[in-house]
């Protein structure tokens, strides 16, 4: 019997052109592919109708699978002897459990390897025209969660360490916290007055991006109603989008389409 192996694949953002070729390869000779629901529809249609796929994310009402399953299941599939590729959104070791699931098949004797994938930070930043460094405005660029666990807990860190000049910080799945991100800021001493961007749905073609200053966001974003998945940006390098904005002005037809964009790719 062929020995199973398990690929912990970067999908990168959403738009499917910014998978990496080899996350691309993978995902067409793959027997088996786990999948959760930051991975875009357009990237899962090129995946043969004769695929096992899994999906272990949330479905409406449901709690997502818990970790400890899905590992189960790479092993599972992969102990079967089966070629598994595990699709995650982003990059797999950024807030994305890669070294959970790779410890996992460590543990379990399953061979497994890492394909990196663009991680939102720098991807929904590129297509919102915000540089995350920029010369004499940014020289460090921190990447932090909004929150730990299921609940609205945000992590414990030393917040003392955010508020100093010339640096960004990228949070992830804060959209629910974002009022006690502001709180903590201000309160260490970040002015009310620094930018801030919130963007939804990166890279996607329904991308929006609201833009205030800390003391305001929290007010914008709800009468926005801007919903996850989103990407929350603070820093002096926001002001740049003013100027460096261009893909949620692109014209229909400026925007490559997916399908013709991916025909050109002679695979
Ligand atoms: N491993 C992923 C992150 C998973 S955590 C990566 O490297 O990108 C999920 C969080 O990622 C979301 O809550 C959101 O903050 C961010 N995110 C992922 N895709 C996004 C998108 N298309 N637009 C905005 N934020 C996104």
């Amino acid at each position: 019997m062929k020995s199973g192996k398990v690929f912990l694949v970067g999908a990168g953002p959403g738009d499917p052109e910014l998978l990496t070729l080899k996350a691309l390869r993978l995902i067409r000779s793959a027997e088996v592919i786990v999948y959760d629901r930051l991975v875009g529809e357009e990237i899962l249609e090129f995946v043969s109708p004769d695929k096992e796929m899994i999906f272990v994310g949330k479905t409406s009402g449901r709690h997502t699978l818990p970790q400890e399953s899905i590992n189960q299941v790479l092993i599972e599939k992969a102990q079967e002897g089966k070629q598994v590729v595990r699709l995650k959104g982003g990059d797999p070791f950024i807030f994305g459990r890669g070294g959970e699931e790779a410890l996992a098949c460590k543990n379990a004797g399953i061979p497994f390897e890492i394909i990196p994938g663009i991680t939102a930070a720098n991807a929904v930043a590129a297509y919102a025209g915000i540089p995350l460094t920029h010369r004499g405005i940014s020289q460090c660029l921190t990447l932090i969660t909004g929150h730990i666990q299921q609940g609205e807990q945000l992590p414990d860190l030393n917040w003392s360490q955010f508020t100093s000049p010339n640096q960004t910080l990228v949070f992830y799945m804060a959209l629910s916290t974002l009022p006690q991100i502001v709180e903590r800021l201000t309160g260490h001493g970040l002015s009310p007055q620094t930018p801030i961007a919130v963007i939804e749905n990166g890279t996607l073609d329904r991308q929006r991006t609201v833009v205030a200053t800390l003391d305001l966001i929290s007010h914008e974003v709800e009468r926005a109603h801007v919903q996850s998945p989103c990407l929350i940006v603070v820093g002096q390098v926001v002001a740049l989008r003013e100027e460096l904005q261009w893909f949620e002005q692109l014209s229909e037809a400026d925007m490559v389409s997916v399908a013709s964009g991916m025909s050109t790719l002679a695979l």
